[in-house]
């Protein structure tokens, strides 16, 4: 499938998690923010049979609000709460995915060690996940005994996990019907061997990423037959150490996938970023923004 064959129109826009006052923000400038809150006339022009997709990355346990020197009061799961249950009345078809390091950051995450984040992103109706690195803070154990109590999926298909319970939790990929659409959604995870603690590395097999993301394109697009392939990140948008392996590397070399949404480099893309026939999304962190894709008319 190829998006650029069809009659679709995507719209992508970064909503500062400040449900009053985000129309202030510079980003409604933005070509693709003209949409719903900003504008009712072009609102209209997006059906109610829109997918959307809501993403986050590097919420890194920022369960409250909090005062950024540039954007002013914003965050906290109460307000992506309720911006989250606004656009599902507005979009019955809408999909929320976290692209990793939800946890670590805050005094929440060594107090009560990762559960309240993974009950509230319950509660807010996550439906995908990928892991990023500082999942594994407290080591593979620990992690499989938070997940379990994840409602969502939780993908990452360029790992093995020796953790027998972490390993049946975790999936290279899941999909998602909507609207009588198969959305197929797989992870990718960077190599974390620099970033986490040698005892944890060694519960942990790093595959290569662009090797898994071909394979899943494959899975995804010939035997599932799904309609849309969207990769969950996080590897990071470029390469941080060499021989690392990053979001534009995995679009460059591997045709199919539609979009990634990517996370770990804090990195907030005022426009997607485009490579080949593929579409880099990424906003910045600790839950201040929420990312807003609508794809409209994915037609066969
Ligand atoms: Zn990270």
């Amino acid at each position: 499938m190829k998006i650029k064959n069809k009659l679709l129109s995507i719209f992508c826009e970064r909503t500062a998690a400040r449900p009053f006052s985000f129309l202030l923000s510079p980003f409604c400038l933005l070509p693709f923010c003209l949409l719903a809150q900003s504008s009712p006339q072009i609102a209209n022009h997006i059906p109610q049979t829109a997918i959307v997709i809501l993403h986050t990355n590097d919420t890194h346990s920022h369960l409250e609000s909090y005062n950024d020197p540039n954007f002013g009061n914003v965050g906290g799961v109460v307000r992506r709460h309720t911006f989250i249950q606004e656009m599902r009345r507005q979009y019955p078809n809408t999909i929320i995915v976290d692209a990793g390091d939800f946890s670590q950051g805050t005094p929440y995450f060594n107090l009560f060690k990762g559960f309240p984040e993974i009950e509230l992103m319950n509660k807010m109706g996550y439906d995908v996940v990928v892991l990023g690195n500082h999942e594994f803070d407290n080591g593979s154990k620990a992690l499989a005994k938070r997940l379990k109590k994840a409602n969502f999926k939780i993908i990452c298909a360029n790992y093995q996990f020796k953790n027998k319970k972490l390993a049946r939790l975790v999936k290279p990929y899941t999909i998602i019907n909507v609207d009588g659409k198969k959305i197929g959604f797989f992870g990718l995870l960077r190599d974390m061997q620099q970033v986490i603690m040698p005892n944890h590395y060694q519960e942990v097999t790093f595959l290569d990423p662009i090797a898994a993301a071909q394979k899943m394109v494959d899975i995804l697009k010939n035997k599932e037959q799904c309609d849309l392939i969207i990769c969950l990140s996080h590897l990071g948008f470029r390469a941080e150490y060499e021989g690392d392996i990053a979001d534009k590397d995995i679009a460059e070399k591997v045709p199919g996938i539609d979009f990634i949404i990517g996370g770990h480099s804090h990195l907030l893309l005022e426009e997607p970023v485009v490579v080949g026939d593929t579409k880099i999304l990424q906003v910045w962190k600790n839950g201040a923004f929420v990312g807003k894709l609508m794809i409209n008319g994915l037609d066969d």
